[in-house]
């Protein structure tokens, strides 16, 4: 395909203001409304659209947005969007998991297979469970394509494919039964099980949260594992036991599992039987706010994660977020043993590493403890970050040792 616009174009066009075209040249990946200075008609959500400079030239193409971003870029080669384009997106996407060892793992069979702006394809999540992938549009664009990444994940993937189960937002709001959320005509059972380091796990992919479970703790999981051995641990925000698996495995002394939700709560007493049923009592499910739990919990504990939902989801929330983080933070450093442990993350995209440092500087000052940073951790790389996109790097840790 010549690289100039052309009136017999495939798919609508956006042109960019002269000068407007510095970020896309760099591999950013998002189109801002105000960069645009015209169109090929009205673009409509989730369309394919292909982008020039102001003198014609191809830079990319990708789908059309509604709001401020207009369009999120999915390559920077001009081609048609067809099976063959998802079959190379994907299989490179699967290629660089190989290459981390997660593929062929023998005592691991769960990775995000595709993690949007981090393997080029914005709006798409693919999470791979045991044979079942869960497929999760944050896109219109990315969702009308599902049928044509469904025919490429069976490419791609063959025998080790079971189903493609669909949780996007758009999916949920069709009528519908769950079993028509299914994307193949096979389906896989819920809850699959599912082996993280040696570890067992049910997960939920119909009823739980996100893709139903937290992929990106993995590393930093088995960290806490280094650490349990006779530790008497809590686990705040624990979701379904992820981390108070690993604790009871490697040698706590009892470990508390605290989230407001039930189901959750359920699940990890599950989790915790299926590894280790001869010591699942040192195992204590509390459904609680963790607010409140922080209020009236002992102060006895060595070891505490704390691993809260994303309080930022925009920019003018970032500041209440912050005080939210701090809170949490300096209950938890008031009340931990002299000696111990804390693991402090923030999944919000907008909390950088800088701005969750300092919080935690403020909540030590607050909590009055001597607080030295022991590891700074992120997510692992099946969550890749684009260089390109720095923004994708939404995960972030510290460890800490609190005297
Ligand atoms: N650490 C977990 C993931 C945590 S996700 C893992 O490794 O799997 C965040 C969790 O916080 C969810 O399970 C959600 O139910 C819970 N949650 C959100 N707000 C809460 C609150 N105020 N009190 C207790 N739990 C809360």
């Amino acid at each position: 395909m010549s690289n100039k616009q052309n009136l017999s174009d495939q798919y609508p066009s956006i042109t960019l203001n002269k000068g407007r075209d510095q970020s896309i040249l760099r591999k950013h990946p998002w189109i801002f409304s105000g960069a645009i200075r015209s169109s090929s008609g009205k673009l409509h959500e989730g369309e394919v659209a292909e982008v020039f400079d102001s003198e014609g030239n191809y830079l990319a193409s990708g789908f059309v947005e509604n709001g401020s971003i207009a369009a999120k870029i999915f390559t920077f080669e001009r081609k048609e969007i067809n099976i063959d384009f998802w079959v190379e997106k994907i299989n490179t996407a699967w290629d660089q998991r190989q290459k981390i060892g997660l593929t062929e793992s023998g005592n691991t069979n769960a990775w995000r297979l595709v993690f949007a702006e981090g393997d080029g394809l914005p709006g798409l999540i693919l999470d791979y469970y045991n044979g079942l992938v869960v497929f999760l549009a944050q896109s219109l664009g990315m969702y009308k394509a599902r049928f044509d990444i469904v025919s490429a994940l069976k490419i791609c993937l063959k025998d080790k494919l079971i189903a493609v189960y669909d949780k996007s937002v758009f999916a949920k709001k069709q009528e519908g039964t769950h079993d028509q959320h299914f994307l193949t005509e096979t389906q896989a059972e819920n809850p699959i099980m599912i082996n993280e380091n040696g570890h067992s796990f049910l997960v939920d992919f119909i009823y739980g949260q996100k893709t139903g479970f937290f992929l990106d703790q993995r590393d930093n999981r088995n960290l806490v594992g280094n650490y349990s051995k006779g530790k008497k641990v809590l686990n705040l925000f624990s979701y379904t036991g992820g981390f108070s698996v690993y604790a009871l495995k490697n040698g706590a002394s009892a470990v508390y599992s605290v989230d407001s939700s039930a189901s959750a709560i359920e699940l990890a007493g599950k989790n915790v039987a299926l590894n280790c049923p001869e010591i699942a009592v040192k195992h204590h499910g509390v459904i609680a706010d963790v607010k409140d739990y922080l209020q009236l919990m002992e102060s006895d504990f060595d070891l505490i994660i704390l691993d809260p939902p994303a309080f930022a989801k925009h920019r003018e929330s970032r500041h209440k977020a912050i005080l939210g983080y701090k809170y949490l933070n300096s209950a938890a450093l008031k009340r931990i043993r002299n000696g111990g442990i804390l693991f402090t993350f923030s999944c919000s995209q907008l909390v950088t590493a800088d701005l969750f440092e300092s919080m935690a500087l403020s909540a030590a000052i607050e909590a009055g403890r001597n607080v030295r940073i022991i590891h700074r951790l992120s997510q692992p790389g099946d969550h890749p970050v684009s260089i390109f996109h720095p923004e994708g790097n939404y995960l972030k840790g510290l460890v800490l040792y609190v005297e």
